[in-house]
């Protein structure tokens, strides 16, 4: 597992829980601290609920080594899932050293939301082992894995990989590789409307947001999601839909554009639509939309 983030530790926990030995690997020890201290948070979650035992949470925890080193850490790895930052050269670097420090049977697979598998493979000599297994967050809830099979991925690196998805008791769901694959191709464009509709007085936010989670049965609505997902992770979606497909339905909403530049960047920033209060649970509309 490359990256203990919020992704990188969600899903060592589930290969893990699955009787996989993992090493998960982060350049900053301190991700790495943070990631265990997750894992364990939500494993013991789980026992609370009668999901898993004592022991079987101990037993998990005992799969999943750390380590900073990619080298070291991939040495004898069948499968290695990247979960790094979403920085197209970081991730070329990685997979360059993927390359070559894994074993050549090894298949390589990236979480990415928005980056071409085709690309990410072109700087490796073996394309045909290249795949996205796109997971949703949080990773040990979401069922949903998007496994994006890049231009030249080969059918049975397909193959393994859907079945491996199925052994992880996800359910996969396989795609082609373009901008935004089918996710995010299909999600960011709603969010972005509601954002135009906001920005254009059609209603205020709570009203959108009440229209989309009643009318269409949407347990969040798309300006909460939004907050949620990281208005910067958002904008970047869609400038990678507008650059790929080059139509204007994808150009980002300016007042996205707006409150991205003013530092606004949703739940983690404090503000978005929402103000989100630390250590409770309070949430209220921006005093920019009252
Ligand atoms: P994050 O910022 O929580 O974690 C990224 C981690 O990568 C950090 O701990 C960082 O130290 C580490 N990292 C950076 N450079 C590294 C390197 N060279 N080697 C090893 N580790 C390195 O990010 P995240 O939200 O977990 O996202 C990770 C990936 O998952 C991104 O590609 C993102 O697009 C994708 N993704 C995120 C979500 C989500 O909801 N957060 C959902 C689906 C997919």
């Amino acid at each position: 597992m490359i990256g203990a983030g919020t992704m990188g530790n969600g899903i060592a926990h589930v290969f893990a829980m699955n009787g996989f030995s993992v090493s998960m690997i982060d350049i900053s020890p301190e991700a790495l601290e943070k990631g265990m201290a997750n894992i364990g948070k939500n494993l013991d979650r789980m026992v609370k609920k009668e999901l898993l035992t004592e022991a079987e949470k101990q037993t998990t925890l005992g799969r999943i080594k750390t380590l900073t080193s990619i080298p070291d850490g991939v040495k004898g790895a069948d499968l290695i899932v990247e979960a790094a930052t979403e920085n197209i050269n970081l991730k070329l670097d990685i997979f360059r050293e993927l390359d070559k420090s894994a074993p050549a049977h090894a298949l390589l697979a990236s979480n990415t939301s928005s980056i071409s598998i085709t690309r990410i493979a072109s700087v490796t000599q073996r394309p045909e082992k290249v795949i996205g297994m796109h997971f949703m967050n949080p990773v040990p809830v979401m069922k949903l894995i998007e496994v994006i099979r890049g231009y030249a991925t080969s059918d049975e690196v397909t193959h393994t990989i859907m079945d491996l998805s199925k052994t992880l008791g996800k359910v996969p769901v396989e795609v082609h590789d373009y901008p935004g694959f089918v996710a995010n191709r299909i999600l960011m464009p709603m969010i972005n409307e509601a954002i135009y509709t906001l920005f254009e007085g059609v209603a205020g936010v709570e009203e959108i947001d009440t229209v989309m989670k009643l009318g269409m049965a949407h347990p969040m609505g798309p300006l909460q999601l939004a907050d949620f997902i990281g208005l910067d992770v958002c904008l970047s979606i869609l400038r990678v839909l507008h650059d790929g497909f080059g139509q204007p339905k994808y150009a980002p909403c300016p007042l996205l554009v707006n409150m991205v530049t003013a530092g606004k960047l949703g739940a983690k920033s404090g503000e978005g639509f929402y103000v989100y209060t630390p250590g409770t649970k309070e949430v209220v509309v921006s005093p920019a939309f009252g």
